[in-house]
C-alpha cells in the first residue's frame, strides 16, 4: 500500500519540481496551490475531477471509486470523479460535512486550444457562504460568521450571503457560546493563533491572517461597499472589534464568490440587552427548534409552523430564539395576531396568497450574485403579481404593524414589468439551452428566432420572387448540409440566370447558384440557433443585472412577507389551539392561569391545565411530587409561555400577566458531556454556576433535581446552598423541582420560597398520577410506589418503607428542625449495599441507610 505523503501533490510554484509533470497537471497544480485547504473540483468535459489527496477523500467521504491514471513525474495519479449534472448533490454532502471546495470551470474552448484548455476556479462553495438552491436548507438560514477576541470581549460580525443581510456585536468573553448557539453559524472565521474553548463544537472553521482583523482596513473595506463616506449612520463606533470582524468577513464571502455582493448594503447592530438571553443549554432543553435528541419534531417550531413559505419558516424560527424586551413592538405583534385571530376568512386568504409566493429573500441573493436561475425570475414575476391581491386583503386591518407591512409590499410595476416582457411564461429551468426569453422583448432574438422558426416561409418567398425575376419557372431553391442553400435551375435554362448568380455546383443537369441574399440568409440561418442561444445568454444577464436596483425595495418585501406569513401562522395556532393573549406589566410577576405546555398538550388527550404564581414575595416555587409526576412538564411550560410572550405570540394559557423579563435559564435533566470529558456532576455544576452568576431578579430559572449528579448528601447540601442563593441574593423567578424533601422546609425561613407539589394519589398499592399543581409540600414522596413499577425486589421496598415509617416518627418527635440533613456526615460514595441491591438483607440497613438507599434507588430510576 502506498503511503499517503506519495499522494501528497508535488508544491506547485517550485517550478523546477513542475516541469516535471505533464501540462495539465501544471495547471492542475498552479490552481491547487491557491485553493490548499479546499477539495478542488476540476472540471474535465462532463465530470469534476479530484486528485491526489482530495480524491482520497472524497472517496472516502462520498463513496465514490478511486481510480488510477497514467502517472505524472513518475507517480501514478490518484482521482475521482462526480458528473458535472450531478454535481450539485456530492457538494452539498461535502459542505454539511464542514468543507469547503473550489470549482474549477474550462473557459476557454477545448477545440481551439493549445496544451489544456484554459481554466478558473469559478466560484468557491464553503458551509457559511452557500446561496444556491439545491445546497441551502429550506427553512434554515445559512449563516457566515466572523469573530475576534481581545481583553475579555469579542467582537462578532455574522453575514446571510443568501440574503445580504449583516450583523455585527460586542459580547463579553463569558458570553461567546450562548450568542454562538443563538447564531448558530454554518461556518466561523477567525484570526490566525486565536481560538477559544467555546468554538470546540464548530465543524467549519476557517483561519484567517491577523491582519484581515484589521478595524481601519475594516471601515474604509465596508464604507465602500455601503457607499456611504464612514460608518456614522450605522451606530456602531464604540464596537471596533465587531467592525473589524465584519471587515474580514466580507473580504472573504467577496473571494469566495468572485463578486462585488451588490446586496450587501448596510449593517446592523445587535444589542445584548435587545434579547430575552437564554443559553445554549435553555435552549436546548426548552426543545425549541430541535428535541433533545436532536430531531426537528416535536418541538415548538414544529407545532407552530404553519407558514405557507419557507421565509416564514425560517423568520418563525429565528423569533422564537430572538425573544425580545421591547414590548411595544410585542404588542404590536400581539395586535396583529388577534385582529387576523378575528377576521379568519381574510387570513385563510392571505395564507393562500402566501403559498403562491416563492422564496423572494434567497431570490434576491441570487440576483445580486448572478446566480438566479430563470424559475427563480418567473417565480419572483409571479409572486409581484400577486401583492396587489395581498395587500387588498390586509387593507381593512386595524393593526400598525399589518399596516407598515402591506405597505413595504407595495407593487413593483416597473420590475414586475420587466420581467414579464422578458420572460416566457413558462422558462426553461437552465438558461444553458436556451427558452427563457419571451418573443417580442429583443428585436434580434426575434429575428434570430424568426430564421430557425421562420426560414421555410422565407425561402419559399425568395424562391416565388427569383422565378419571377429570372423568368426560369423551375427554378428550385433548396438545402444540402454539404453545400448549404442554393439556387437550382436545369442545365437548360443556365444560361438565362440573373448577373448576380454565382455558380456553387455543376451536375450532369442541373446548375446550383447562391446570391449575396441567399448567402447572408444561409450565414444567418446556419448559425442562427447558436446565436440565438448566445443572445439570450446575453439578455439573460442583462436581465439580472437591470434587477440589481430593485434588489432593496425586493428584500423589503421578503421581509414583510415572511412577517405576514409568521402572524397568520402564529393567529392560526392561537385560534386553533385555544391560546390567550398575554398580558405585559410592570410589575415583577409571571402570573399564569390554566397554563398549558404547547406540544406535550399537543400530544396526549387529557392535558391538566395548571396556575404559575411568580411575584416578588413568591420568588420561588419548590416542586415536590413523584416522579413522572409532571414536574418538568410544569416547570417547562412556564418557561414556554413567557418564551412565547416574548416573540409576540399568544400563549397556551387561559391568562397570563407577565413582567419584564431578562433572561431564561434552566438545567434540567443530567447530560454527559463526553465529548468534553466531564461527569454528569461536573456539567450540572458548571451549568449551575453560570446560572448563579448570571442571573437576576428578572431572571426566569428552572432547576431540575439539582444535586442529583453526586452523593446523596453532597447533593442535599449542594441544593439547599443554590435553592437559598437564588432566593435570597439573587431573587430571581425560580422554579425548583426536587426530590430532597428536607428543602421542603426552606419556605418556613425564607417567605418567598413556597412549596408546590404535583398531586398523585395512591390506589391499591399504586400511583395514579393527576398532574395537577397544589400548594404546599408532597405528603410523600411516592418513590417507593415508583419503585415497585419499576420492577425493585419487594423485599427491598418493604425494608425501605418500613425505615422511611420509622424516620418520619423519628423526625415528628424531634420536632421539625435539623435532623437527616444538618446531621448528616456527608458521604462520599453511594452506599456500598446498594451496589447489590437485590442482595440486601433489609434488616440489616440502620434507617439512615435506608434513607440513602431510597433517595439512591431513586436516582437509579430517573
Ligand atoms: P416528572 O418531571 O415529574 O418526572 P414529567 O413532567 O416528565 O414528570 O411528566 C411525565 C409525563 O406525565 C409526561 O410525559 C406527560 O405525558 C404527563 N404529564 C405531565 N404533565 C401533565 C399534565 N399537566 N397533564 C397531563 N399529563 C401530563
Amino acid at each position: 500500500m502506498k503511503s499517503e505523503t506519495d499522494q501528497t501533490p508535488p508544491v506547485a510554484h517550485a517550478d523546477n519540481t513542475l516541469q516535471k509533470h505533464t501540462p495539465m497537471m501544471q495547471q492542475y497544480l498552479r490552481i491547487k496551490a491557491d485553493h490548499p485547504d479546499m477539495l478542488l473540483f476540476y472540471r474535465m468535459g462532463d465530470f469534476y475531477e479530484l486528485f491526489f489527496e482530495d480524491a482520497e477523500r472524497a472517496a472516502q467521504l462520498l463513496g465514490i471509486t478511486l481510480t488510477t491514471r497514467g502517472a505524472t513525474a513518475g507517480t501514478p495519479i490518484k482521482m475521482a470523479g462526480v458528473p458535472y449534472h450531478a454535481a450539485e448533490q456530492y457538494l452539498a454532502r461535502l459542505v454539511k460535512l464542514g468543507l469547503s471546495i473550489a470549482i474549477c470551470e474550462q473557459i476557454g474552448d477545448p477545440a481551439t486550444s493549445k496544451g489544456p484548455v484554459e481554466r478558473r476556479v469559478a466560484r468557491v462553495v464553503t458551509p457559511g457562504t452557500l446561496t444556491d438552491a439545491a445546497l441551502l436548507d429550506d427553512y434554515r438560514d445559512s449563516v457566515l460568521l466572523a469573530l475576534i477576541g481581545a481583553q475579555a470581549h469579542f467582537g462578532l460580525a455574522w453575514l446571510n450571503l443568501a440574503s445580504g443581510d449583516l450583523r455585527v456585536m460586542h459580547i463579553p468573553a463569558a458570553q461567546l457560546a450562548a450568542e454562538l448557539e443563538r447564531i448558530q453559524p454554518s461556518e466561523i472565521l477567525i484570526a490566525e493563533g486565536s481560538s477559544h474553548a467555546a468554538l470546540a463544537g464548530f465543524a467549519a472553521q476557517r483561519t484567517l491572517p491577523a491582519w484581515q482583523f484589521d478595524t481601519e482596513r475594516a471601515e474604509t473595506l465596508l464604507a465602500k461597499q455601503f457607499g456611504t463616506h464612514d460608518l456614522q449612520a450605522f451606530d456602531c463606533a464604540d464596537m471596533p472589534l465587531a467592525i473589524a470582524a465584519a471587515g474580514a468577513l466580507l473580504s472573504y464571502a467577496k473571494a469566495t464568490q468572485h463578486d462585488e455582493l451588490s446586496h450587501i448594503n448596510g449593517l446592523k447592530v445587535e444589542r445584548e440587552d435587545a434579547w430575552v438571553r437564554m443559553d445554549a443549554a435553555t435552549r436546548r432543553n426548552l426543545e425549541i427548534s430541535e428535541t433533545l435528541r436532536g430531531e426537528p419534531a416535536p418541538t415548538l417550531l414544529s407545532l407552530l409552523n404553519t407558514c405557507a413559505t419557507s421565509m416564514g419558516t425560517r423568520r418563525l424560527r429565528h423569533w422564537l430564539h430572538h425573544p425580545l424586551r421591547a414590548r411595544d413592538v410585542l404588542r404590536q405583534r400581539q395586535d396583529a395576531i388577534s385582529q387576523l385571530v378575528e377576521t379568519h376568512t381574510q387570513r385563510d386568504r392571505l395564507h393562500r396568497l402566501l403559498q403562491s409566493c416563492v422564496d423572494i429573500e434567497r431570490i434576491g441573493g441570487r440576483i445580486a450574485l448572478a446566480s438566479a436561475r430563470p424559475r427563480d425570475l418567473s417565480g419572483l414575476r409571479d409572486t409581484l403579481a400577486v401583492l396587489p391581491q395581498l395587500t387588498t386583503q390586509l387593507s381593512d386591518l386595524d393593526s400598525p404593524l399589518i399596516q407598515t407591512l402591506s405597505h413595504a409590499c407595495a407593487a413593483q410595476p416597473d420590475t414586475h414589468d420587466l420581467l414579464q416582457r422578458a420572460l416566457r411564461p413558462e422558462p426553461a429551468s437552465v438558461i444553458r439551452e436556451g427558452g427563457v426569453i419571451a418573443d417580442g422583448f429583443d428585436v434580434e432574438l426575434d429575428e434570430l428566432r424568426g430564421l430557425q422558426h421562420h426560414s421555410g416561409e422565407f425561402l419559399l418567398a425568395l424562391e416565388a420572387r427569383e422565378r419571377e425575376r429570372s423568368g426560369i419557372a423551375n427554378l428550385r431553391v433548396e438545402y444540402n448540409r454539404v453545400h448549404g442553400f442554393y439556387i437550382e435551375v436545369s442545365r437548360a435554362q443556365a444560361d438565362n440566370v440573373p448577373a448576380d448568380y454565382r455558380r456553387r455546383q455543376t451536375l450532369k443537369n442541373a446548375e446550383r447558384y447562391i446570391t449575396p441574399e441567399l448567402k447572408a440568409f444561409e450565414d444567418k440561418a446556419l448559425s442562427a440557433a447558436e446565436r440565438a442561444l448566445a443572445r439570450e445568454k446575453w439578455l439573460y444577464e442583462q436581465l439580472l443585472h437591470s434587477l440589481l436596483p430593485a434588489l432593496s425595495p425586493l428584500q423589503n418585501i421578503a421581509n414583510a412577507l415572511a412577517e405576514l406569513d409568521v402572524l397568520c401562522a402564529l393567529a392560526e395556532r392561537s385560534l386553533t389551539l385555544n391560546y390567550c393573549v398575554p398580558l405585559f406589566t410592570d410589575d415583577a410577576i409571571i402570573d399564569i392561569r390554566g397554563g398549558r405546555h404547547p406540544v406535550v398538550e399537543s400530544r396526549i388527550d387529557d392535558f391538566i391545565a395548571n396556575d404559575t404564581q411568580l411575584s416578588r414575595t413568591r420568588q420561588m416555587l419548590l416542586i415536590t411530587g413523584p416522579n413522572m409526576g409532571g414536574k418538568s412538564t410544569y416547570m417547562r411550560q412556564t418557561a414556554l409561555i413567557v418564551l412565547l410572550a416574548c416573540c409576540g405570540s399568544h400563549v397556551p394559557a387561559s391568562s397570563a400577566s407577565i413582567g419584564p423579563i431578562d433572561q431564561i435559564f434552566t438545567r434540567i435533566g443530567s447530560s454527559d458531556d463526553l465529548a468534553g470529558g466531564r461527569s454528569t456532576f461536573m456539567v450540572e455544576m458548571t451549568e449551575t454556576a453560570h446560572i448563579l452568576h448570571n442571573a437576576t431578579a428578572n431572571s426566569l430559572v428552572l432547576l431540575d433535581e439539582i444535586g442529583r449528579g453526586t452523593s446523596t448528601f453532597d447533593g442535599l447540601a449542594l441544593a439547599w446552598a443554590v435553592a437559598r442563593q437564588l432566593a435570597d441574593k439573587v431573587h430571581a423567578y425560580t422554579l425548583f423541582a426536587t426530590h430532597y424533601f428536607e428543602l421542603t422546609r426552606l419556605p418556613l425561613e425564607w417567605r418567598q420560597i413556597a412549596n408546590v407539589h404535583v398531586e398523585a394519589v395512591e390506589h391499591k398499592d399504586r400511583i395514579v398520577f393527576l398532574h395537577s399543581v397544589k400548594e404546599g409540600p408532597a405528603s410523600q414522596s411516592y418513590g417507593l410506589q415508583v419503585a415497585a413499577l419499576a420492577g425493585v425486589p419487594t423485599s427491598v421496598i418493604q425494608a425501605a418503607r418500613r425505615h422511611l415509617v420509622a424516620l418520619e416518627q423519628g423526625a415528628t418527635r424531634n420536632d421539625s428542625q435539623p435532623d437527616l440533613f444538618a446531621a448528616a456526615p456527608i458521604a462520599a460514595e453511594p452506599h456500598p449495599a446498594l451496589e447489590h441491591l437485590t442482595e440486601i438483607d433489609p434488616d440489616s440497613l440502620s434507617p439512615r441507610q435506608a434513607l440513602e438507599a431510597l433517595y439512591t434507588l431513586k436516582k437509579l430510576l430517573d
